[in-house]
């Protein structure tokens, strides 16, 4: 069993992104879904807390402000896909103001399996937002973090480096063919469900509707 926590971190362009606080009940392993922002209430938040993972859903800027600070307070190893590495220190890929390096520990492709205490987590690429944007997926709580990939009745922008509309809707509707429903956790606004999406997301519905 996992619990979550939303922190909604806002920089001083109100651009909120929502970082998740996931932790498994029976050992209290934790990991940080999209660390936005280097805030000290994030890491009052993590105190006393075995932080294992900071899970990246993809390398934009607003999903890694947070990275570094998280690492140097908790140790945790840096998730993120192979194909979204070179954004973590590229302002020009990630759109961020800075240079400052951010170094990946782990990196992970599609399928790969990571254990957060008893919970496994799967990774799902879904690419189309950018390269290697992933989803999150902790199977036996039927939770998924679908980054800006998947949002409540939308779907993120393509339009920014390594974004692709094709590709995107191609990963919609591998998110759709994914067996039963799933809590949905996205990067941005509020909380939904897959089968919420799948009837109503234009994205989802216009050609990929399940019977
Ligand atoms: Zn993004
Ligand atoms: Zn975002």
């Amino acid at each position: 069993m996992i619990t979550v926590k939303i922190h909604l971190a806002i920089d001083e362009d109100d651009f909120a992104t929502n970082t998740y606080i996931v932790t498994d009940e029976e050992t209290g392993e934790t990991a940080v879904v999209d660390p936005s922002l280097p805030e000290e209430k994030l890491i009052k938040k993590l105190e006393g807390r075995n932080v294992k993972y900071i899970l990246i859903t993809h390398g934009h800027f607003d999903h890694i402000g947070g990275v570094n600070l998280v690492k140097e307070k908790t140790g945790a190893k840096v998730v993120i896909h192979k194909e979204d590495e070179e954004m973590l220190c590229d302002k020009n890929k990630n759109y961020g103001t800075d240079n400052t390096p951010i170094y990946a520990d782990i990196l992970v492709e599609d399928g790969t399996e990571l254990m957060l205490g008893n919970s496994k987590v799967t990774v799902l690429h879904t690419p189309g937002h950018t390269k290697g944007g992933v989803c999150y997926i902790f199977n036996n709580d039927r939770v998924m973090f679908s980054g800006d990939t998947l949002f409540r009745l939308t779907a993120g922008r393509t339009d920014l480096y390594g974004g692709d509309a094709r590709t995107e809707l191609m990963s919609l509707a591998k998110i759709a063919e994914l067996d039963g429903d799933y809590k949905v956790y996205p990067g941005h606004d509020r909380e939904t469900t897959l089968d919420f999406e799948r009837q109503y997301n234009r994205y989802m519905r216009t050609r990929f509707r399940r019977k």
